[in-house]
């Protein structure tokens, strides 16, 4: 079994030599263990946080381990009494790995009648319950208002900006990288307005996209995209500090955003939030985002990459924005 390992803790933006894929030996499970042959793996932002050995919600990688990250793969063997029969699709958290040996507890039966096993990974996983919590809960989307989403052709932003209009939004702008993703955005994802940052003058593009203001800004980028939205919101707006990918490769930390006491003006609130303290709220919405998949209301992308060797580049390409929709990596299913 091949597994990605962190080598070294990255200083700014990681670097092939950071990391080795390694070839490891597969134990046989033992009494309530099983074996898991990963079929996809999941690709995400929040890795490079976890680089660094720094305190955090999630704790750091080890170097010289198996990374670990969301996974979903098929059990081929499983020890006495474990709790998951052969041949069950489940989904786990021992990604970065081509075989995963897991106490049975550790891993989740997936309903695979309801979409394809990796959507548990993107749309019906933490992906779409975050767009969903950010619009709900941390900043609610109220009838007629207009919203704004950065990041917006990517896993998150791509199912936020759908939500958006399900709550009543009047007008949804979402900006993305390149004139493609700026097309796809409107055509394939339903957003009203689309602007590529890329273009640069983004709060020109920003104030010609929503002359009337911002009621909510989901923001998944910080930095410019943060500033630029702190100057077009409406009183009483709303903002869900989801992620600030610009900055998560900075050396040091970027200065706050220039138009920050905007906020004291316009009465606005700016709401942060980590998914894991939101999981209650996931019955709901996989409810809700089962019947939106099963009618058709909700369009779900995925970006795939071939093989664990092609693991670490899929997530340099997330980075740089190779991704419309949720990036993953299939593995073989036998
Ligand atoms: P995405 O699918 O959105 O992939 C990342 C995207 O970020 C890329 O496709 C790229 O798109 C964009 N990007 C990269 N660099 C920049 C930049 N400098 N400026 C603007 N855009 C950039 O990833 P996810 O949907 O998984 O995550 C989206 C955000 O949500 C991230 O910030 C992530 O950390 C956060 N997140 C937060 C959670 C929480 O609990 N708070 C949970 C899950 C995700 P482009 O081509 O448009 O540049």
């Amino acid at each position: 079994s091949r597994e990605w390992q962190l080598i070294a803790r990255p200083v700014g933006e990681p670097k092939d030599s950071d990391f080795r894929l390694v070839s490891t030996e597969v134990a046989d499970p033992g009494p309530g263990e099983v074996l898991v042959r990963n079929t996809w793996l999941s690709v995400d932002p929040y890795m490079r946080g976890r680089m660094d050995d720094v305190p955090s919600y999630i704790p750091p990688f080890q170097l010289n381990e198996a990374m670990t990250g969301g996974a979903v793969g098929v059990v081929v063997a499983a020890g006495d009494g474990a709790a998951v029969p052969v041949g069950t699709t489940v989904q786990h958290f021992e990604g970065w790995r081509e075989y995963a040996l897991l106490d049975g507890t550790k891993v989740q039966p997936l309903d695979v009648t309801l979409a394809p096993p990796q959507a548990y990974l993107g749309v019906l996983g933490v992906t779409g319950l975050t767009a969903y919590v950010g619009l709900t809960e941390i900043a609610p989307v109220k009838e007629g208002e207009v919203v704004f989403i950065s990041g917006a052709a990517g896993a998150v932003g791509s199912v936020a900006g759908q939500i958006a209009k399900k709550l009543g939004a009047a007008k949804v702008i979402g900006s993305a990288g390149g004139p493609e993703k700026a097309r796809r955005l409107k055509e394939d994802f339903g957003f009203d307005a689309a602007i590529d940052y890329r273009e640069g003058q983004l709060r020109a593009q920003l104030k010609q996209a929503a002359p009337e203001g911002i009621d909510v800004y989901f923001d998944n980028v910080g930095g410019d995209h943060l500033d630029a939205a702190l100057t077009r919101m409406n009183l009483f707006g709303r903002i869900a500090l989801c992620g600030a990918i610009s900055a998560y490769n900075e050396k040091e930390r970027p200065s706050g955003p220039a138009h920050l006491s905007n906020a004291i003006g316009k009465s606005l609130t700016l709401r942060g939030f980590t998914i894991g303290h939101h999981m209650k709220t996931f019955p709901e919405y996989i409810g809700k985002a089962a019947g939106w998949l099963a009618d058709g209301s909700l369009r779900a992308d995925e970006t795939v990459v071939d093989g664990i060797e092609n693991g670490l580049n899929a997530w340099f390409g997330l980075m740089s924005g190779a991704n419309t929709g949720k990036m993953l990596v299939r593995l073989p299913e036998a």
